[in-house]
């Protein structure tokens, strides 16, 4: 491993991920893992690590970290919209654009074969590693969060709190739906009347929602538009789940 280390390449690439973090890693192997793409070690075979389980302990990291950020800048806000504005948030289209405001991927280590293909300028990848930075950053702090969520509220706090407060993030899962569908299969998700039941004072609507070829969900609710909404949380999930695979 420290013969690793003392490779320039990789130093050279750990010195200016801190310098746009603000943070110096105590553990540099943490560092170097968080920018390792799993193509780079198939094509350097080097013995290093990729950045795969810190992505997945980042993203819980930054879920909570948004999560402080949103509760306490909108103290009255319910349940539902927190956790709506938190999923636009941490989702693939925002992080990545949070990682080009700090050029994140000048620091990514690829394949070749990736570099040759611009790899580094995708929206999914941006996101993995910058998700991969914060887990790194939070087990260099010894699992403590206050590290972490400095640096991100130190870089990012204003410019979140700005993009909500100027209507740049959605905050429904209608639109989160529809930015999705629109990235994935170049269409916008219909919705479409399947039943209304019960007594006229207490009615229960069902809608359908219909992403493409892909996927159909079905919503309940006390109108048609708390019925679609249903619907596609449902389908914004199971797509969110799949691009975050
Ligand atoms: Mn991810």
């Amino acid at each position: 491993m420290n013969d690793i280390l003392s490779n320039p390449e990789f130093r050279k690439k750990i010195e200016l991920l801190e310098k746009k973090l603000g943070y110096t890693f105590k553990n540099k192997k943490l560092a170097l893992s968080a920018i390792t793409h799993k193509s780079f070690i198939a094509e350097s075979n080097k013995g290093l690590e990729d950045y795969e389980v810190l992505e997945f302990l980042g993203d819980a990291v930054l879920s909570l970290i948004v999560s402080e950020i949103l509760i306490k800048k909108y103290p009255q806000a319910r349940e539902g919209e927190l956790s709506q504005l938190r999923s636009a948030i941490v989702s693939e289209a925002f992080l990545s654009k949070l990682a080009r405001k700090i050029n994140l991927q000048e620091v990514v280590l690829l394949s070749k074969g990736e570099i040759a293909q611009r790899g580094m300028e995708r929206d999914s990848l941006l996101c993995d590693v910058f998700e991969a930075v914060f887990g790194a950053i939070y087990v260099d702090s010894d699992y403590f969060i206050d590290p972490p969520r400095q640096i991100f509220n130190k870089l990012f706090k204003d410019f979140i709190i700005e993009s909500i407060e100027k209507g740049k993030i959605p905050r429904d899962y209608k639109s989160l739906l529809q930015i999705i569908t629109q990235r994935k299969f170049g269409t916008v998700p219909k919705y479409r009347f399947i039943s209304a039941k019960g007594p006229e004072h207490e009615k229960i609507f069902e809608m359908e929602c219909i992403v493409d070829k892909a996927l159909k969900t079905r919503g309940k609710g006390r109108s048609k538009k708390e019925a679609e909404i249903k619907a596609a949380k449902e389908a914004y999930e199971i797509l969110n789940e799949e691009e975050n695979r």
